[in-house]
């Protein structure tokens, strides 16, 4: 069966060579006597001229075939293709095995739904265009290989089947047959075991490592993913992120030959949040919010703007028109999603300033907001008041949708930033608990270690997290290596001492037998192969992935256990119970 060459690699220098090839026929066309294919294989399409056709009365999609012939030009040569100058004379074709109708086109152009898509996935799979999505992953993870290994770095696996490891989000248990009534937890990342590598003297760890996260799904997020996972000790803040950036600058060469300039940006969340509304920018466009409270509206007559924590607002140009009553009811839908009550569009139409809220805004007012966004007809105000945590990501989340509706976005850009200074706690919005920024093990900065007995809110951490094109591309952040100060933010965070002991004692414990200072990041591997292939939709970038109500199609995971299992594991279903 052994084939010459790959399909991709014929050309015009083959010509009159014999070829053996292998693959799927991915499409026919029979012209009486002549029939064409296109034979697929893993590197690409040829096309193959069978010219006794009635031999071959069989030869359907998606059969497997292997075709023995001769490089010929094409009369008709196709520049879409790579082999477009030429085909293949076909002397002999094999069916090496045959294949029933399927279920959707295996083209890169496919109106298959994506429930069909998970399901057939296999199929999917075949599609040349998925296929360059696994091509550039497999291209990310070599070049992690290589930079890593160049910089000294060591790979090491961390344990799947764990205690818990605190990220932020709900974990997957997993009973413990031996040990009824305990559970494993499936690691969210392997922080703490990274950070013990650090104890264990490594100094630079790395993993291509798979972590588990029980969160509403959305379309950057899986419950399992993929992390290029760092460690590293005695390095300060932008040591670090130098060696990072060095990183994905070759991934971006090897994978798209794309030049990112280095040193990259680095913002702060505070100007991120107030330019752009996101601690997560694209910077790609304008749009950016102003600050109007004291800037246009210090003297306002409208109680809800005089109340309000701040009040912000974008301006969009040349939308006037198109902001129907439709439009403005579905802006302030968002802002209710935002937990607000509302918003405020202004239109600027023929020298006028109208809309609904236009009675409460003075002349000066008036002038004073064309002014702070130089203005003109055609534009329209989107103004936000109320706390800054609400106002600002609902504004952002406008703008971004403005910025991609209106084409402000040039495709094939990139834009590389990284945001610093994180706060060190968030207030949850719903049950107003301070939580962890980032995540627990986050070091605050020494110049806000001042705060730590007395207003921990205040501090900013030595975190960072890494922004392409409006993706958060990885995070991390420097690590706490002090006992005591590891011990006081899990006691911030509201866990009691003797809590501290149970479940993080070992951890603890480690930090007092000489413990390097350290600090480390995690690069999303499938949001970058996903930026990378320049999809927005992260299933694509992963092989066997699950829909948005976490189920694989396919396999239709998770399925239920049987009665068996479940004694085993000793364990009973409350459903089943009633
Ligand atoms: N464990 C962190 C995360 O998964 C990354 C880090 O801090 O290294 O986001």
């Amino acid at each position: 069966m052994k084939r010459t060459c790959w399909n991709t690699e014929l050309s015009v220098q083959n010509i009159n060579e014999k070829v053996t090839l292998l693959g799927w026929v991915s499409k026919r066309r029979n012209l009486g006597s002549i029939l064409f294919i296109d034979l697929r294989d893993r590197s690409g399409i040829i096309q193959i001229m069978i010219k006794d056709a009635d031999k071959f009365p069989d030869l359907r999609n998606e059969y497997v075939v292997q075709v023995k012939g001769a490089v010929s030009r094409r009369e008709t040569p196709n520049p879409k293709m790579k082999t477009g100058e030429i085909e293949v004379i076909a002397d002999q074709i094999i069916i090496l095995n045959t294949a029933k109708t399927t279920p959707m086109i295996i083209a890169d152009e496919t109106d298959a739904l994506e429930d069909t898509r998970l399901k057939y996935r296999y199929l999917d799979l075949r599609r040349p265009a998925m296929q360059k999505y696994f091509d550039i992953r497999d291209q990310i993870k070599i070049t992690t290989h290589s930079y890593l290994h160049k910089n000294h770095f060591i790979e090491i696996e961390t344990p799947i089947l764990c205690a818990s490891s605190p990220e932020g989000a709900k974990e997957y248990l997993v009973p413990s047959r031996i040990h009824h009534g305990s559970f494993y937890a499936l690691p969210q990342s392997p922080q703490m075991f990274k950070q013990l590598l650090m104890v264990g003297g490594f100094e630079r760890y790395y993993q291509i490592a798979r972590c588990f996260r029980d969160e509403d799904l959305r379309a950057d997020r899986q419950p399992d993913f993929t992390q290029i996972d760092i460690e590293t000790s005695f390095l300060d803040q932008n040591e670090f992120l130098h060696l990072m950036e060095g990183l994905i600058k070759e991934i971006f060469q090897n994978t798209i030959g794309y030049e990112v300039k280095l040193p990259l940006r680095q913002m702060t969340y505070r100007e991120a949040m107030s330019r752009f509304g996101s601690d997560k920018p694209d910077t790609r466009f304008g749009l950016e919010l102003h600050n109007l409270k004291k800037e246009v509206f210090a003297n306002t007559s409208f109680e809800a703007f005089q109340k309000a924590d701040v009040v912000r607002g974008i301006c969009v140009n040349g939308v006037a028109e198109a902001t129907s009553r439709k439009v403005i009811d579905s802006l302030n839908l968002e802002a209710k999603k935002f937990g607000l009550g509302g918003l405020s569009v202004l239109k600027l139409e023929h020298g006028e300033m109208t809309g609904s809220f236009v009675k409460f805004v003075s002349e000066a007012e008036k002038s004073s907001l064309i002014k702070e966004f130089d203005a003109k007809d055609g534009d329209i105000f989107i103004i936000a008041a109320g706390p800054a945590n609400r106002v600002n990501p609902l504004l952002g989340a406008i703008r971004l949708s403005y910025g991609r509706q209106l084409g402000l976005i040039k495709p094939r850009s990139y834009d590389l930033l990284w945001v610093i200074d994180f706060p060190m706690f968030e207030r949850d919005i719903e049950s107003n608990k301070i939580v962890a920024s980032h995540h627990p093990f986050t070091r605050p900065r020494d110049e806000d270690l001042k705060y730590l007995d007395t207003d921990p809110t205040k501090m900013l951490s030595y975190a960072y997290d890494i922004v392409i094109n409006g993706y958060e591309a990885g995070g991390g952040t420097l690590r706490i290596y002090d006992q005591d100060v590891q011990k006081k933010i899990f006691n911030i965070l509201g866990l009691t001492d003797e809590q501290v002991k149970e479940k993080f004692g070992y951890f603890v414990d480690a930090l007092q037998y000489g413990t390097p200072p350290h600090g480390g990041m995690a690069f999303g591997l499938d949001r970058l192969a996903m930026i990378l292939g320049g999809t927005d939709n992260i299933r694509d970038v992963i092989a066997f992935p699950k829909n948005l109500s976490a189920v694989d199609p396919m396999t239709n995971a998770p399925t239920k256990a049987s009665e068996e299992q479940l004694k085993e594991l000793g364990l009973s279903l409350i459903d089943e119970q009633k």
